[in-house]
């Protein structure tokens, strides 16, 4: 027998909808190069992507299409997000910080029909648009006023476009299986693999972050997503934001700027915030330096790579609550968050370091297992470790316009390419990527272990452990490290007595190398094959 509920379709052009009529004057807050400190309310952006979906309307786009973004955090990145996904077209968001044959070979992939881009992104994309001969307009994101001669072809200005439409916009009926947005992963090898989401697929993930245990938002919340709205939707802010109602503060260009950061905290009263740890570092490096406060903020998801220990701790004497998320690009992307703060009373000091520093419990419709070489599923004990498989409504079944893929080679589960341990209590840890583990002697040393241990000494600046040759044990591991500012007198003998005790004594590093740098990935991922590379000849002391 079948239930007797309505089949409403899970739009996202339904979040915009209930938030213009319920949230209608929840506030956006943007810093835009045009104007620090804009302000507006849901309704008016909501009405204002009315008018631009009325203009893009002009261009008799076929649904599906994809319309794509380079853009920073702010409101007017939002409207485009509605307004396309909404008129049934895919909002394709590309990455700024990637290398631009990296942008051409993406644009050409997707076979974006127009680029919305901020006015930081203007000489750049003028620079490869002649290898997009796709493209048929680029809308440059800000004012009369401040709209630069350009040799962009067809280049229109953003709040004119917007200002020609009429506010008047009947939204079509979307299936909610349709795409709505597209994002390409930022491997370390290999051309970049698109993820197309589904407006149900989107609505369902920003429901799941919504929960307590998750991002937990509420109306009387002010959110700072400094995740950028180019990569992995800003974590899925901008459609849970509007789900609750909670204010919204967009930073644009200003993520990597701890004052501003700070800045907009104290003044806008932010209780939330999400970002990967290099940004935490440089706020609290500079709420060190200035001795100011966050007062307000009550919590901050940290995710995209393992948070240093000495992170949590320095924000745990702000009053803050650092929670880990793990997720990524194919998972829309929030896969698990650890919650343990509400419970630390329960551990010794020790025990609940160890534990905060997981990457937390999967969320409700997200199903993972661990399986060893043999595809066999591993227990969860806590200490067996194996590759990391997921499935659910929020994980791609398959890439953009790519047959076939390894990560989909177990029917119904996707492969990560993590490597994980998960304990009794479903708490799930991140012990390195696939293609990162070192095996020494045929057992694994987990990197990333290895890594919190040394980010921890006062004197690090960062810190990656590579997997490196061994005529006896085929692999061991080697510390690569950045010393800090003030730090530069660290010596490989202060490091190695720092582990002393930490972890496992055949876990230690057989050298420590000091580097001025680190490669990265455009997300701000340590490019382990690239380190790999640069230390191809070095070799293990006797
Ligand atoms: P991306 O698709 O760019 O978001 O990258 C996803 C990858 O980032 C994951 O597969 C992990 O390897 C890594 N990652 C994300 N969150 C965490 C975390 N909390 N701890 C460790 N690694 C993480």
């Amino acid at each position: 027998m079948q239930g007797l509920m309505m089949d409403t379709q899970l739009t996202v052009t339904s979040i915009m909808e209930f938030a213009e009529r319920v949230n209608s004057n929840a506030e956006i807050v943007s810093f835009t190069r045009d104007n620090p400190r804009h302000r507006c309310t849901y309704g008016e952006a909501f009405a204002r992507a009315r008018q631009l979906a009325n203009s893009v309307a002009g261009w008799g786009l076929e649904p599906g299409d994809r319309i794509a973004t380079l853009a920073w955090n702010d409101y007017r990145h939002l409207e485009t997000y509605y307004a396309s996904a909404c008129s049934g077209y895919v909002c394709h968001t590309i990455n700024p910080r990637l290398f631009p044959e990296q942008i051409v070979y993406i644009i050409n992939h997707a076979e974006d029909q127009y680029v919305f881009l901020d006015l930081d992104f203007v000489p750049m994309v003028e620079a490869l648009a002649a290898e997009c001969p796709g493209v048929r307009g680029y809308v440059v994101m800000t004012d009369e006023e401040n709209m630069p001669s350009t040799s962009l072809p067809g280049a229109i200005c953003y709040e004119t476009f917007v200002g020609a439409g009429s506010a008047e916009f009947e939204w079509p009926e979307i299936d909610e299986n349709a795409a709505c947005a597209l994002c390409y992963t930022s491997g370390t090898t290999g051309n970049p693999k698109g993820v197309l989401y589904s407006h149900r697929s989107t609505m369902l993930h920003a429901y799941a972050t919504l929960m307590p245990d998750a991002m937990g938002l509420s109306s009387t919340d002010v959110v700072l997503p400094i995740v950028p709205m180019f990569h992995v939707n800003a974590w899925g802010t901008p459609y849970a934001c509007p789900m609750v109602g909670a204010k919204l503060v967009f930073p644009g260009s200003k993520m990597g700027d701890g004052e501003t950061l700070a800045a907009l905290i104290n003044e806008e009263g932010v209780t939330m915030s999400a970002g990967v740890p290099t940004v935490w570092l440089g706020l609290l490096a500079y709420l060190k330096a200035s001795g100011k406060r966050v007062d307000t903020l009550e919590k901050i998801i940290v995710g995209g790579a393992a948070c240093p220990l000495s992170v949590m701790e320095d924000f745990d004497t702000y009053g803050v609550e650092s929670r880990v998320g793990w997720g990524m690009t194919e998972m829309s992307p929030l896969g698990s968050t650890n919650a343990s703060y509400a419970s630390r009373d329960d551990y010794a000091e020790e025990a609940f370091a160890k534990i905060r520093l997981k990457g937390g419990r999967p969320i409700f419709g997200v199903d993972m297992k661990i399986v060893g070489d043999d595809g066999q599923e591993l227990p969860w004990d806590g200490v067996a470790f194996g590759s990391l498989k997921v499935r659910g409504p929020w994980i791609c079944s398959n890439y953009y316009k790519l047959d076939e893929s390894d990560a989909h080679a177990e029917e119904g589960w996707f492969e990560t390419g993590d490597v994980a341990t998960i304990d009794p209590q479903g708490y799930m840890a991140i012990t390195d990527r696939t293609k990162d583990v070192i095996k020494s002697g045929g057992e694994w040393i987990s990197s990333i272990d290895v890594e919190n241990v040394a980010i921890d000494h006062p004197k690090v600046a960062e810190a990656a452990v590579i997997g490196h040759f061994h005529p006896k044990w085929s692999e061991r591991p080697l510390l690569v490290v950045v010393r800090a500012a003030d730090g530069q007198d660290l010596t490989a003998d202060e490091i190695m007595a720092w582990f002393e005790g930490k972890i496992a004594k055949w876990w230690m590093p057989d050298a420590v190398e000091f580097v001025d740098e680190l490669p990265h990935t455009a997300t701000g991922k340590i490019q382990k094959v690239k380190l790999r590379e640069i230390f191809s000849d070095f070799a293990f002391p006797e």
